[in-house]
């Protein structure tokens, strides 16, 4: 049986049309179209989200910049707004996958489809991220360290929507940069990506926050209290790859073996933090 399509132009008529069973949102359908042809996933309400104008947008707001969810990754790849505030994630957006899939792919369903190696994710949780839903019970803030749950499993509710994304203004003098590694084609998913974001006060650390993607069943978000105060320098790179490594939790795949992630998670940390270190400039926040 085909499944009926509906493409709502308000969040109101889109949970409108999500409710009941059956309903499925669509995003750019970039996941949902392969779900469903290898039966997978099955529908009988396509709510197509690429018209309600409420889900798009990137604004600057006092607070911090907040991109609609059905924004395109390729959108925010070209965001002058986002390469000067938050540049790795523009970055970031600007490797995922290839242009066919970032030219439709939206940050909604990016986030809720919850593949444990996607690549923003470290680099939203790196960030502090705070993620909108609006749904049956009415609206909600969630942190994104509270949205993911496991592999391909997020804490949003049967009908809930997740509508904005909002990132914190950068503190002055914070410096940050997403490495993705694949020793596939550049198109292919991550093996291991490592989101960093490094403020130094005086040559030491003031605060150190590392992403982590493709090393557990969920992305990880790891700020060592223990490293605050360190110098910069090599120990401290070590001593922040040695962390990454004891929070992962790797499973073998057709990418590598469990040890084999976890030495390139140390490998990358490490290179990440030490090019970060040796930067020129902080972003603008
Ligand atoms: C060939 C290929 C290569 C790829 N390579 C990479 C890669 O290198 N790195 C990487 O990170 N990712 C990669 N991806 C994954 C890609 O990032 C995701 O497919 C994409 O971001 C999903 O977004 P979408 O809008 O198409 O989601 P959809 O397929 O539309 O939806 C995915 C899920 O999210 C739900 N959903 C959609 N919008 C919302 C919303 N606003 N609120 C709540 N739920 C919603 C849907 O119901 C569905 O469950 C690749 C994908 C493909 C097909």
């Amino acid at each position: 049986m085909e499944a009926e399509f509906l493409a709502p132009e308000t969040v109101e008529e889109a949970l409108e049309a999500l409710r009941g069973d059956g309903a499925l949102a669509l995003g750019g359908g970039t996941q949902v179209g392969i779900l469903i042809r290898h039966g997978l996933l099955a529908a009988e309400r396509l709510v197509w989200l690429g018209r309600v104008e409420g889900l798009r947008g990137i604004a600057s707001l006092d607070d911090g910049l907040e991109i609609g969810a059905g924004v395109t990754l390729a959108e925010i790849a070209d965001s002058a707004l986002v390469r000067d505030r938050h540049p790795m994630l523009a970055a970031a957006a600007a490797r995922v996958g290839n242009p066919r899939v970032r030219a439709v792919a939206t940050l909604g369903g990016h986030l809720a489809h919850a593949d444990p190696r996607q690549d923003l994710p470290p680099v939203l949780l790196a960030l502090d991220a705070v993620a909108t839903a609006r749904g049956p019970r009415g609206e909600r803030q969630i942190p994104l360290t509270d949205l993911f749950l496991g592999p391909f499993d997020t804490c949003l509710a049967e009908g809930e929507l997740l509508t904005r994304v909002r990132i914190p203004v950068a503190p002055p003098g914070r410096r940050s940069r997403y490495t993705r590694f694949t020793p596939g084609s550049e198109a292919d998913y991550p093996t291991v990506g490592v989101a960093a974001r490094l403020e130094l006060e005086d040559g030491a650390v003031r605060r150190l926050v590392l992403g982590l993607g493709g090393v557990a069943g969920q992305p990880l978000r790891l700020e060592p209290s223990e490293l605050v105060g360190q110098p910069s320098g090599p120990e401290l790179f070590d001593a922040a790859a040695e962390a990454a490594v004891r929070a992962s939790d790797p499973t073998s795949d057709q990418r590598g073996s469990a040890g084999y992630k976890r030495a390139m998670v140390r490998l990358w940390a490490r290179r990440t933090l030490a090019a970060l270190a040796a930067a020129d400039g902080a972003d603008r926040g």
